[in-house]
């Protein structure tokens, strides 16, 4: 059985997930209306990924006999000013996930909860890349942004960008 506190963690980051998605769909949606369509791309990519990392979290909460509990998802409260800032936002974001990951592991360590441990071993790796990537867009947009050239090739870069499932099997 899971420690309560953990539960009530990990059933938070189903919704904390799940507002990433809808956060980054917002993203999605803003670059696509600036016609930056590989940006647009980029975006609502990471937003299925969001929604997999909520799907994960709901799993490993069924398969140890927890039921998720869903709760509203919040409007996505970010105003987008420039295509630098959303950018910019985005890494906010995900340094904030990471906090959150890192909490949850915290709680799970206080408990001896190796089990929890394990499972979140995955998403303090990928947040790690979430954040690297986040960092990576902003440095390209601060080198390129500013030349309509070249941020046309950097769109067209993250255009090519295409799903792929979570590494993580639960
Ligand atoms: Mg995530």
């Amino acid at each position: 059985m899971l420690d309560k506190n953990v539960v009530e963690l990990l059933n938070a980051q189903v919704n904390k997930e799940f507002y990433s998605a809808y956060l980054y769909l917002d993203f999605s949606n803003y670059y696509y209306d600036q016609g930056l369509d590989g940006f647009g791309n980029w975006y609502r990519i990471q937003a299925q990924e969001e929604r997999d990392h909520a799907m994960l979290f709901v799993q490993y909460l069924q398969n140890n006999g927890e039921r998720a509990e869903l709760e509203t998802v919040d409007k996505p409260g970010v105003e987008l000013t420039s295509a630098k800032a959303v950018l910019e936002e985005g890494l906010k974001h995900e340094q904030y996930v990471t906090s959150l990951i890192h909490n949850i592991y915290d709680a799970a360590y206080s408990v001896k909860d190796f089990r929890t441990m394990q499972f979140l071993d995955w998403f303090v790796k990928e947040q790690g890349e979430e954040e690297t990537n986040a960092e990576g867009l902003v440095k390209k947009f601060e080198l390129f942004g500013d030349d309509p050239k070249s941020l046309y090739m950097l769109d067209n870069e993250l255009g090519a960008r295409v799903y792929s499932a979570p590494s993580l099997v639960l």
